[in-house]
């Protein structure tokens, strides 16, 4: 094993992977790879990476393991035919997963004698190493703190949440139902525009103007939510499941896919039949919250 603080493994090398491990030749560690298709290495070696022949091979490599895989059954697959190796390694693990498999991967990384702090990296891969980018990371804070210049290097700001390896795994995914519905909304009205001969191009400004006002809409939604307060003052859900529906009329009579729209519709149908009619639409955050309880 290198002992070298600057010495780095980097195991998974999909578009992530790849950009981490080109940001740390950058910065000047010796990094080793090792990925399921071999040849995704390649202009890594090229650089000057070592691909190491296993994964077994690629944990002995190095403390510091970068792990970027698609998800923990990946994580599994190609780290258990590694266990007998991770004895004093530190896991980077920026895989996605839920809370609970991010805490039972700590765990089963802990019986190897590895320890795992969990990474949610709010950038896409060329966002790797820029100093805007952000990652939060949750697990053993020494380990945070001994490899934060690892960590630094993958994105300029970084956060240590707490020692729960589950909390970075559950902001990460709080910033994916945000970021996954929201770029299907967008989907949704690439798709209408389409359907009646306007482009991505066409729509971007206004498409731009809805998202800048997010934000405040949220902020200010935020404090009532909070409070329990879904004062019916500046909304009504009965006019959001109207609107709802026009959005998905509009959307069948131009002949594209209904599927988002009518899920959207049924939610606001099933707040104003439990009763939320003159609340806000905020209300709804009740009903989802705990489904059948309204
Ligand atoms: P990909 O799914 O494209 O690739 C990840 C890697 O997982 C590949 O190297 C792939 O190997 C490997 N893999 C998948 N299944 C297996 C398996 N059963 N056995 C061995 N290896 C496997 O993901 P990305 O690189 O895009 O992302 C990596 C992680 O980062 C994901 O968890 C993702 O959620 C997260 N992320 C991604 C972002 C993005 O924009 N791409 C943004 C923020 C986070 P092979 O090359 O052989 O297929």
């Amino acid at each position: 094993m290198s002992s070298a603080q600057h010495a780095v493994t980097v195991i998974g090398l999909g578009p992530m992977g790849r950009a981490m491990a080109a940001v740390l030749l950058d910065r000047g560690y010796a990094v080793t790879v090792w990925n399921r298709t071999a040849s995704r290495a390649d202009d890594l070696v090229a650089r000057g990476a070592v691909l190491a022949p296993s994964p077994a091979d690629a944990v002995a490599a190095n403390e510091a393991v970068v792990i970027s895989l698609t998800d923990y059954a990946a994580f599994h697959a190609v780290l258990e035919p590694a266990a007998q190796a991770l004895d004093g390694r530190v896991l980077l693990n920026l895989t996605s997963a839920t809370p609970e498999e991010a805490r039972a991967g700590a765990r089963w990384a802990a019986g190897r004698g590895a320890e795992l702090l969990t990474g949610g990296v709010s950038a896409s891969p060329t966002g790797i190493g820029q100093p805007e980018s952000y990652a939060f990371y949750s697990g053993p804070r020494e380990a945070f703190d001994r490899h934060r210049p690892v960590l630094e290097a993958l994105t300029g700001r970084v956060e240590h949440q707490g020692e729960d390896p589950g909390l970075a795994a559950l902001h990460y995914q709080i910033g994916m139902v945000m970021f996954w519905t929201s770029m299907l909304g967008c989907w949704q009205a690439v798709a209408l525009a389409r359907a009646n001969g306007l482009t991505a191009a066409d729509i971007l400004p206004s498409a731009a103007e809805t998202a800048d006002s997010l934000a405040e809409t949220f902020a200010f939604y935020a404090e009532r939510i909070d409070a329990g307060v879904h004062l019916g003052d500046v909304d009504r859900l009965a006019m959001g499941l109207a609107s709802a529906e026009h959005v998905l009329e509009a959307n069948a009579d131009a002949g594209v896919d209904t599927a988002l729209p009518a899920a959207v519709v049924d939610l606001f149908r099933r707040g104003v039949e439990a009763g939320h009619g003159t609340d806000s639409f905020s209300a709804l955050v009740e009903l989802m919250a705990k489904p059948g309880s309204s």
